[in-house]
Formats: structure tokens, sequence, C-alpha cells
């Protein structure tokens, strides 16, 4: 099971800045790019490679971002693409959305046996009038459309981490371990270190032609109640791309970002004037606001990452521990610790 490490900080050399409630800055691009694409943690990086071929042959960021993250579909990872872990009865169930700056849109959601939501998601946003298919329907639609139907089978690692989930079955929907590996929520609890129970690809990217996109997909939870849908495949949640303002897309509890309507938000914010960086700020700081004077938030991690028009970037999380890719350069794919709140 391949899982993302909490990183070194390599080349910036930020261990000595960790001390420091908030990272220090440093993280944030403030420079004008074009093009350039960025993703949610670090199966972003892989992601990232593909979409660059694309966008640096002056191609459209919607096929950059469509293109990206197939590659983390089709991986073995553990929350992305079949591979992923299942839901509590055992089965996969996938989301996904994408955008462009115009405001075309197609999403889907509790999609089983199927290898790319993404691009069926792009098959609802081109050739439908709808922007939003789901389930049996949404299965239906992409068989007519070619997308051959995979068999109902749980990967090796995921059948593994189901087995040893099923033993303890504990249903607590928190989502943080990548800040304390002793809350885990539908993870049993003895899930080895290089396990996690929730995982989602975002990507955002500006192109050549000034062209905004994103898109994002997800198995969601892992052990999640069967018919759960999270924030991935919610316009306005998930993912939210205005070329006029801004793109951003999240990770993390969806149900918080469900409730706050977290990158449409965040775009909002960008619109306002705000740069990427300090738009996810006042997203995050929105959620924890609902949990004033509880404990609540301890078990709650988002993290929202943004690009604006120009190709300025930034991101941030309520707990130390997300990450996200950014690339720019042939020579520039680079993981980047993610700002936070709390440590
Ligand atoms: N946001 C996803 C969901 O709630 C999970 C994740 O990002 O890891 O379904």
């Amino acid at each position: 099971m391949h899982r993302r490490k909490l990183l070194k900080l390599g080349s910036f050399g930020l261990g000595a800045l960790a001390t420091h409630k908030l990272f220090a800055t440093g993280f944030s691009g403030h420079a004008e790019r074009k093009p350039i694409v960025l993703s949610t943690w670090d199966a972003g990086i892989e992601a990232n490679k593909a979409a660059w071929k694309i966008l640096r042959e002056n191609g459209h960021a919607l096929d950059a971002v469509e293109q990206g993250v197939m590659v983390t579909e089709s991986s073995q990872n553990c929350c992305v693409g079949l591979g992923a872990n299942p839901d509590r009865d055992g089965y996969v169930t996938l989301d996904a959305s994408i955008m462009n700056g115009n405001g075309d849109c197609g999403a889907v959601a509790f999609l089983e046996r199927i290898k790319h939501p993404i691009s069926v998601a792009r098959r609802v946003m081109e050739k439908t009038p709808h922007v939003f298919l789901v389930g049996s329907g949404a299965q239906q639609f992409a068989v007519e459309e070619g997308f051959p139907l995979e068999k109902q089978v749980l990967s090796s690692d995921a059948q593994k981490t189901y087995d040893e989930w099923l033993k303890e079955h504990h249903y607590k929907p928190q989502v943080n371990i990548e800040n304390s590996k002793g809350q885990q929520a539908f993870a049993p609890s003895k899930l080895s270190n290089n396990q996690w129970n929730h995982d989602t690809i975002g990507m955002i990217a500006l192109d050549g032609h000034g062209n905004l996109g994103g898109s994002c997909t997800t198995s969601g939870m892992a052990f999640k109640m069967r018919g759960r849908v999270g924030d991935s495949p919610i316009i306005g949640a998930g993912l939210f791309v205005d070329n006029e303002a801004g793109a951003a897309v999240s990770t993390g509890l969806g149900e918080e970002v469900i409730r706050t309507c977290g990158t449409h938000l965040v775009v909002e914010f960008m619109r306002q004037g705000l740069s990427p960086r300090d738009a996810c700020k006042n997203a995050v700081s929105r959620i924890i606001d609902r949990y004033k004077n509880t404990d609540k938030i301890k078990d709650i991690q988002v993290g929202f990452i943004a690009l604006s028009p120009k190709g300025e970037y930034g991101g941030f999380c309520i707990h130390s521990g997300f990450n996200y890719a950014v690339c720019y350069a042939d020579t520039y794919n680079q993981l980047i610790n993610s700002e936070f709140i709390y440590k």
C-alpha cells in the first residue's frame, strides 16, 4: 500500500522553521507564472508530470487536469481509483468532478466499477445537459460512453486493510491522522504507519492561454457508510474554478468542506482581492470558527490549495501534515508542506 509520507522538506530546509505556530512564509508563490499546475498530497508529483506534459506543449488546462489525475486513478493508491479502500460493506465507490474557468463542469458520485471517474465527469460536462450523475445512473452513462465495466474485486492491499478493519469496525468520522496516529476514524486501531484512512487527488492548473481548470477524484473515506458522498464531486465544495477570480480544490473531512462551500469560499475570497494563500487560510478559519470553544477541531483536518488567474498559488490547512505538489517548469515539480493553524 503506497501512502504519502510526511515530507522532509529537502531543498527548502524547513525543519528549523517548524517550531512556529505557522510555518514561516515562503510556501506560497507570489510570482505570476503561466503555465502552472498544483495538486494535493505527494501523489501529486506523478500526477503533475502528466499534466505538465500537456501544459508545456501549450495544451489546455482541462486536458491537463484530466490526464494528470488519471495517473493517480490508475495507481493502487489507498483512496483514489479502483485500488482504493472500500466502503464499510466492502465496495469501492468513487467520486469525481471537473471544471473549467468558464463555469462548465461535470461530476459523478457513488460510481462503482469504472476505472476513470474523472473522464466520466468530463463526459457528463460535455455530453449531457446536466452537471452531476450518481450511482447506477452514472455507471450506465459511463458504459454507454464506452468505459469498460471492471470486475468488482478489491486490490490485495485494500482487502487486507478491510479484513483488519472488520475485526473492530469502529465507525467514527475523524480525519486528522496525518497529525496524530492516535486518532483514527474508520480505520482499524492497528493501521501501520504508511496506511491512511482518506485521500483525494485534487488538481488545479493555469494553461498558457490563460485558462484555469480543476479536477478532483477520490474513493472518499475508507470504510465509509454505504452511499456516503463527500465534498470532492460537489462543485463549490471540493472544487471551484472561475477564470476571473481563481481556482481551488480541497481535501480532508468532506462534510466540513460541504458545510462551508469550501472551495467556492476560497475563490470568492480571491475575487475580493485576497492572495491564494490568504483565501485558503480564511476558509480554513471559517471551518474552525464553527467549533469555537470545543475540542472537536482536533479530529478535523481540511486542506485547500488555490491558484489565481495570474498563476500565484498557495495552500492552507487546519493541522500540520498536509502537503501539495507544485510544477511550473521541466525542472520544478516540488512537494510543499502546507501552512497550518495547529501543529
Ligand atoms: N475529501 C474527501 C472526502 O471527504 C476525502 C479526502 O480528501 O481525503 O470524501
